[in-house]
């Protein structure tokens, strides 16, 4: 068909594409392996020099058909699942930079993400340098160095839920020829799609909302096509030049636009493995099924309970894009126009104790660690995630002691807000 096909079909029909007596539902190729009739037919393979599947740790056609559906989604042109968010990040990266390199990361991003970056990829020889992602174009561009290899931001900051400025961020990366890589794990490709602001790769977590059930933990890296990395060969060698594990084949002139996900794929998972179960793939996919039924809901649910926690006399203050006066309205007005999330932060008057008490009071609101799934779910970082730090320790890493996380799911939005009603009392 000649039409572009829009997010909601995507969701449903990308991906898989059934012969004549396939089966219409993705199957799971629970298959380790793959059979072929002579050696030459398997040597090719192995040389890169023919497509097709030999062994899961490499690709698989269940795992395949869900990262097509994910690039579809982005409007990117290729894409790679991993078993976990964590191993897509670190993926994204290490395609690109090795030991003496360095990149640029905004500030604002999931703590795993930020002790990944800052103490596990240190002891791997490459730096980070993290930035305000509010800080003037010129200050974040003074964090550049010779060996600086990309820029990397999150969407909507986990659990700080700052906007970041996607426009900005590809103009500062661009400037140094670099690409810019986006963690796009809460809007999802139906609230924003970076590439269309200038991003060159999205990362995500789909263990959130795309999986939307809590059933899966998965990751996957996009790749929109777009950065030329031959502009730069002495900045991207491990693209342009040859890869002597593949007889001197140099990625970008063998797979142009594809080059970052051939080399992601036939270099880091053939090495370092992280590949999703094909049954975690099919789950996922089950989820990108209703991604975009269930994006609007979230987001009418996180208003309405936003809004009411905001007019509340024993709620201190509400953060949420979605209201107008949060200093990130404008820009979630901007990048996420139809919504942003269904993720709230907010403190109670009182502070820690009162936010243990209200929590503990909660009755369908379950406290569990995660974020972006189908049911309701709450956590105090202070007693949970980061229970170790002090008061002082946990604003310095921008958490303050009484912020509550709320993850509203799709349920009935009055059915929440009586249950949040009914433990404020408490
Ligand atoms: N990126 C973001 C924005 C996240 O919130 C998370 C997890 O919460 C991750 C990455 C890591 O993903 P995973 O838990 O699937 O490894």
């Amino acid at each position: 068909m000649s039409k572009k096909l829009s997010p909601e079909t995507l969701c449903v029909q990308a991906g898989w594409q059934p012969k004549k007596g396939e089966p219409r539902v993705l199957p799971i190729y629970q298959s380790t392996t793959f059979k072929y009739d002579t050696s030459e037919q398997m040597a090719r393979l192995f040389d890169l020099e023919d497509a097709g599947y030999f062994y899961t740790r490499l690709q698989n056609p269940t795992n395949d058909a869900v990262a097509a559906k994910i690039a579809a989604l982005e409007g990117g042109v290729a894409a790679m699942l991993t078993s976990s968010g964590q191993a897509a990040n670190f993926y994204a990266i290490f395609n690109i930079c090795q030991a003496g390199d360095h990149f640029v990361c905004s500030s604002a991003i999931y703590g795993g993400t930020f002790n990944l970056f800052g103490v596990t990829m240190k002891k791997l020889g490459i730096e980070v340098t993290f930035v305000s992602p509010d800080a003037p174009e010129e200050e974040i561009s003074a964090a550049f160095r010779p060996h600086t290899k990309l820029l990397f931001g999150e969407t909507i900051s986990n659990p700080s839920l700052e906007v970041l400025d996607i426009e900005k961020f590809a103009r500062i990366a661009h400037h140094h020829g670099v690409p810019l890589i986006v963690d796009n794990t809460f809007p999802t490709p139906i609230n924003c799609r970076p590439f269309e602001w200038g991003a060159d790769i999205v990362v995500h977590s789909t263990t959130k909302y795309m999986d939307g059930h809590a059933t899966a933990v998965g990751g996957c890296i996009v790749d929109s096509g777009h950065f030329d990395w031959e502009s730069y060969p002495d900045k991207f060698p491990g693209l342009c030049t040859p890869d002597e594990s593949y007889h001197g084949l140099t990625y970008t002139k063998a797979f142009g636009k594809l080059a970052y996900i051939t080399k992601a794929t036939a270099q880091l998972m053939r090495d370092l493995g992280s590949i999703p179960s094909p049954q975690n793939a099919f789950l996922l996919n089950i989820g990108l099924e209703t991604l975009h039924l269930r994006m609007p809901q979230h987001c009418r649910n996180a208003q309405k309970v936003a809004e009411y926690l905001s007019g509340h006399t024993k709620v201190a203050w509400v953060n949420y894009c979605g209201l107008p006066g949060n200093p990130y309205y404008e820009l979630a007005r901007k990048y996420m126009p139809d919504g942003s999330c269904g993720v709230i932060s907010f403190g109670l008057q009182g502070g820690r104790e009162e936010s243990i008490r209200f929590m503990d009071s909660l009755e369908l609101i379950a406290i569990v660690t995660h974020v972006a799934d189908a049911r309701t779910c709450v956590l105090h970082p202070a007693s949970h995630t980061h229970r170790q730090l002090t008061d002082e320790q946990l604003l310095e890493a921008g958490v303050r002691p009484d912020l509550i996380r709320l993850s509203v799911g799709i349920e009935n939005a009055d059915d929440l807000i009586a249950d949040i009603e009914q433990a404020l009392k408490q």
